[in-house]
């Protein structure tokens, strides 16, 4: 079950990029695992899959240490994709090889931080908000420059790229306009001399558009371990 879904996810991908002609090989898979048990992802892990991605920092607590010690030689990552609260920020740099959602230069400061007490240079994405709803978290485009340049005087952090997380829509398509403009933030930044090759865009029902605007890295939970939005609430 757990590999024909992965099979399945992986060939989704594959054919997205090939349409774009894009290489397959440039977009990394992030197995979303939030309500997922540990011995489900302990078998993701043999299948084969590297990146898994929470969006708790509390929840990862309760399973990611233990998966770090029982695969040491498999060379795993962690992303944090859900929002971080600077008061989490000393076990999520801790945990997570890749934080996707700064949003702001307080809580990179937090985190550069952190990072510079276990010696670790922390890679990180920006999460940009790019729709209206009170609901999501992510930085106003127009915040973009000027984080960008706080950034540079952090010298325990390395922001790699952009993050998003579009309005749900039915129709996957509706997305698009929300990854274009990702991508248009990310080659715009590039021009200005920032290096953010990475696109973090894309989940389930819309991970092929995603890949069509430019994504280069996918974070898909229910199309690989079902749905457990149950067990998450
Ligand atoms: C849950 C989640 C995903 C995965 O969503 P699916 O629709 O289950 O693929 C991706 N990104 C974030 C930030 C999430 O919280």
């Amino acid at each position: 079950m757990l590999i024909e879904n992965v099979q399945a996810v992986y060939k989704r991908i594959a054919c997205a990029a090939l349409k774009s002609e894009r290489n397959p090989e440039e977009i990394r898979l992030i197995a979303v695992t939030k309500g997922v048990d540990r011995d489900i992802i302990s078998e993701a892990i043999e299948i084969g899959l590297r990146d898994f991605g929470e969006n708790r920092v509390q929840s990862a607590l309760q399973k990611v240490p233990e998966l770090k010690g029982s695969f040491r030689k498999s060379n795993v990552s962690w992303h944090l994709i859900g929002h971080l609260q600077r008061n989490k920020a000393k076990v999520a740099v801790e945990l997570f090889d890749v934080i996707h959602s700064l949003d702001s230069l307080e809580l990179a400061e937090y985190i550069d931080k952190q990072a510079g007490r276990i010696g670790k240079i922390q890679r990180v994405l920006i999460q940009v908000k790019l729709s209206h709803e009170e609901s999501k978290h992510g930085i106003d485009k127009e915040s973009l420059p000027d984080l960008l340049k706080g950034l540079t005087g952090l010298g325990n952090l390395h922001a790699e790229g952009l993050m998003t997380i579009p309005p749900y829509f039915n129709d996957p398509e509706k997305s698009r306009p929300y990854f274009r403009e990702l991508r248009e933030l990310r080659d715009y930044a590039e021009k200005s001399g920032f290096g953010l090759r990475e696109l973090s865009m894309g989940m389930s029902n819309d991970f092929e558009v995603a890949i069509e605007e430019g994504a280069t890295m996918v974070r898909v939970g229910t199309a690989i371990f079902g749905d457990r939005r149950m067990e998450v609430k």
